[in-house]
């Protein structure tokens, strides 16, 4: 147990906080960091200790801790019209802006932008939205909702529902009707002998299967991440969605594209569906949308669901469902100028989206180095999004065995040497901020790389 003083921080928040995904034994071992400000890349804990962030926060803060531009447009909005919902007739200007700027970048001619405070809920709502789609077209039953295993959607009954992790078992889900296909990742799912285009077509025929299975008439979306975030960085090939979207047109199943983690940049394009050269029925998007300055998410609706949820919703006279905080001013304040600072430029400086396309070689010439170490059995990665997966065996892929998991231990030895790295299954993630200097970049590879050489 980590010697606790009475009323340091720690034992403040041992006493005062119920954590949510935390490794409770660690908290005990090792006590809980503190953070009171950041610099860039970096965060600073109660301690004075500084610690570069190669998590991005939670994959958000993709534009450093202490952006002027961001914080002048929340104080100005703040100033002008602190806040209000987006119901009833009434919408700030600034959610207006916010909705045609959306629909101008997304891959969309035309479209609606609905309004939540996360990503779990933008989930959440287009469920729902879908539900109340197909009942208004007469399909009450397709209410099934098709995911993948080791997707990760949020933490609400119905996005946790679409999330496809076994930690969810503990509060009795998935709930009925949402089903989970098989995880595209090539290497640990690909048979013995199997190329990498036939595993995307065994994944396509899986997908034909399971819609003959379940009766196309009763499934009302797919749910797909371009690239698997929270289920340890997962990119699929390059052909994938090339192989499902077919699929899934030719039953009329719309494709929505969960953008919270790839939207804006992360992959190197502005969506993680340009990188992979689909147009999706709806984005979701979270996390870059506001470059973690304001708890925002998003639903895009594209031509066709925006028309007929317009329809449907016209047809009962309203769309029951928001809110309090839908449209947030100040949040739509400081998203248009967070797309304006990774898109466009902002304060003379160029759009990030450009530095994240510079550092991508660097990005994944470091990761395939750490590769080599006899500990760890692949790198994967897409943009500025990584991860290293450690194995006990590179040979035969076996993993490590135990409690603490080798991931567990070597985000722990990282944050002794001042690194902030994501532990996810057996796999260390880094998705670092846009703004990270190649210096910056090393120090993050140098400094996982003392870690591993701590831990094995
Ligand atoms: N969808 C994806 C792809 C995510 O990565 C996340 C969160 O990491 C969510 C949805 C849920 O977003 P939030 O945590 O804002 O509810």
């Amino acid at each position: 147990m980590a010697e606790t003083t009475p009323n340091s921080w720690d034992a403040r928040a041992a006493a005062s906080s119920f954590y949510g995904f935390t490794d409770l034994p660690t908290i005990e071992e090792r006590g809980t960091v503190v953070l009171t400000h950041g610099t860039g890349p970096y965060v600073v804990d109660t301690e004075g200790r500084q610690y570069l962030d190669s998590n991005s926060g939670l994959w958000n803060m993709v534009a450093g801790f202490d952006h002027p531009g961001l914080t002048a447009a929340a104080k100005a909005q703040y100033d002008r019209f602190p806040g209000y919902h987006a119901f009833f007739g009434r919408m700030s200007d600034q959610t207006v802006m916010l909705s045609e700027k959306l629909i101008e970048v997304s891959p969309f001619e035309t479209g609606r932008v609905f309004y939540t405070n996360s990503g779990s809920e933008a989930n959440d709502t287009l469920v729902k939205m879908l539900w109340f789609l197909w009942a208004s077209e007469g399909q009450p039953q397709r209410r099934k909702i098709l995911t993948r295993k080791n997707a990760y959607h949020g933490v609400t009954a119905v996005s946790a529902s679409m999330t496809g992790k076994p930690y969810n078992s503990v509060f009795g889900l998935p709930l009925e009707g949402f089903i989970h296909l098989t995880c595209p990742h090539y290497w640990r799912e690909g048979q013995e002998g199997e190329s990498e285009a036939q595993f995307t077509q065994r994944m396509a025929e899986e997908l034909e299967e399971v819609i003959a299975r379940e009766g196309a008439e009763t499934i009302a979306g797919f749910f797909a991440e371009p690239v698997m975030g929270a289920g340890g960085v997962i990119p699929p090939s390059d052909c994938y969605f090339q192989a499902i979207q077919p699929i899934l047109q030719r039953h009329g199943i719309p494709l929505i594209s969960d953008e919270v983690i790839t939207g804006f940049g992360r992959t190197g394009s502005v969506w993680g569906c340009d990188s992979y050269g689909f147009k999706p029925d709806a984005i979701i998007s979270s996390k870059c949308l506001t470059a973690g300055f304001f708890p925002m998410g998003a639903v895009i609706l594209g031509e066709a669901l925006s028309d007929r949820m317009q329809r449907a919703a016209r047809a009962i006279e309203e769309f029951p469902h928001g809110f309090t905080a839908s449209g947030h001013p100040v949040g739509c304040a400081v998203a248009l100028k967070a797309i304006e600072t990774i898109l466009e430029g902002e304060g003379g400086n160029p759009p990030l989206i450009d530095s994240v396309r510079a550092l991508i070689p660097r990005f994944e010439a470091g990761l395939a180095r750490l590769s080599e170490h006899p500990h760890i059995g692949e790198w994967r990665g897409r943009g500025l999004m990584g991860a290293l997966e450690a194995v006990a065996d590179k040979e035969t892929k076996t993993p490590f065995a135990g409690h603490l998991s080798v991931s567990e231990r070597i985000a722990n030895a990282c944050t002794d040497q001042g690194l902030i790295c994501r532990p996810l299954g057996q796999a260390i993630v880094l998705c670092p901020p846009f703004i990270l200097t190649e210096a910056q970049m090393d120090e993050m590879f140098a400094k996982l790389e003392a870690a591993l050489d701590g831990v094995f």
